[in-house]
C-alpha cells in the first residue's frame, strides 16, 4: 500500500509547473486529487489523464483563485467527490513585477487576492472536512526571505504573507495534529521562471551552490514528504529549496 493512500489531496494551479508536479505525486503516492486552474483546461485535462493512466485517481475544477466564492466552491465540490479532504496544497500564484510607481491599487490587491487570500479560503474550506492529521501546505517563495532586486515589492509581500500565516495556522490547528508548513521553492523550472529566461543567470549567479534552477518535481518531493504520517511533527515550519540563494 502506498503512504497517502485513500486520502484526498486538493492542489490550487494544478494544471502546470509546480503544481502539476505536487499532484502527480501526491497521486503516485496513492492520494485521490483534485486539481484546480483558470484558463489550462487542456493542460489541466493532461495531468488528470497522466495521474489516471498510471492507475491513480484524479479530478479538474475550473475554480479562479481571484475569487473567493469559486475557491470555496472547488474545496466543496471536491470533498462531495473525493471524499474529506486531507491534504490541501495552496500552490496557485501569480508573480506581478514591476517597481512601485508603476504599480497600481489593482494589481496589487489581485496579487493578494491570488497569493494569500485564495489559500485562507481553501485552508476555511477544506477545514471542514479534514480529519485530525490532516496537513496544509502554502507554496511561498524564497523571495519572501530575500529580495534580490527591485520591482519584486508586491511579490515578496505576498509570499512573506502566507508564511506567517501558516505559522499562525500551525498554532491553531496544532492541538488537531494537523500540520501547516510553507515550501519555499527558489528558482524554479516552469512557465513562470523558465530556466533559459532573460533573468536566469542572475538567480544563478545567487546561488551557493551553482547547480542551477530546480525542476517542479523536487518541490513536489518536499511536498510529498510533508503529506506523509513520517512528517507528522514538521509544522510551522518553512522549508527552501533554492540551492542556497537565502543562505
Ligand atoms: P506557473 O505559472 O508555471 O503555473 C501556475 C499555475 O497556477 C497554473 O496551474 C495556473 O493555472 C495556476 N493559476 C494561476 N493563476 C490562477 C488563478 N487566478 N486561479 C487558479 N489557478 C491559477 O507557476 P509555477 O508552477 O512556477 O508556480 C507555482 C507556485 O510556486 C506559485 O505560487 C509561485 O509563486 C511559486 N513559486 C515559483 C517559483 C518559480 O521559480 N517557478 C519560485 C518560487 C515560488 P492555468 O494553467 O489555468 O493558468
Amino acid at each position: 500500500m502506498s503512504k497517502l493512500t485513500g486520502k484526498a489531496a486538493f492542489v490550487t494551479g494544478g494544471s502546470r509547473g509546480i503544481g502539476a508536479a505536487i499532484a502527480k505525486k501526491l497521486a503516485a503516492d496513492g492520494a485521490s486529487v483534485a486539481i484546480t486552474y483558470v484558463t489550462g483546461k487542456s493542460s489541466a485535462e493532461a495531468v488528470v489523464s497522466a495521474i489516471e493512466s498510471n492507475g491513480g485517481k484524479a479530478i479538474a475544477i475550473m475554480a479562479d483563485s481571484a475569487d473567493p466564492i469559486q475557491v470555496d466552491k472547488a474545496v466543496s465540490e471536491a470533498a462531495v467527490l473525493l471524499g474529506p479532504i486531507d491534504i490541501l496544497v495552496n500552490n496557485a500564484g501569480v508573480f506581478p513585477t514591476g517597481l512601485i510607481g508603476d504599480t497600481n491599487d489593482a494589481d496589487f490587491d489581485r496579487a493578494f487576492a491570488i497569493n494569500v487570500r485564495s489559500g485562507f479560503v481553501a485552508s476555511r474550506a477544506a477545514l471542514k472536512t479534514m480529519p485530525d492529521g490532516g496537513r496544509i501546505i502554502f507554496i511561498g517563495s524564497s523571495l519572501a526571505l530575500r529580495v534580490q532586486g527591485p520591482g519584486l515589492t508586491v511579490y515578496s509581500a505576498t509570499k512573506a504573507a502566507v508564511a506567517v500565516m501558516s505559522q499562525a495556522l500551525a498554532r491553531e490547528l496544532g492541538p488537531r495534529g494537523i500540520t501547516v508548513n510553507t515550501v519555499h521553492p527558489g528558482s524554479t523550472n516552469t512557465d513562470m521562471n523558465p530556466a533559459d529566461g532573460p533573468w536566469a543567470a542572475s538567480q544563478i549567479g545567487a546561488m551557493s551552490n551553482p547547480a542551477g534552477f530546480a525542476s517542479a518535481g523536487e518541490v513536489a518531493d518536499v511536498v510529498g514528504y510533508l503529506s506523509s504520517f513520517e512528517a507528522r511533527s514538521v509544522t510551522g515550519a518553512a522549508w527552501t529549496i533554492d540551492n542556497g540563494a537565502t543562505a
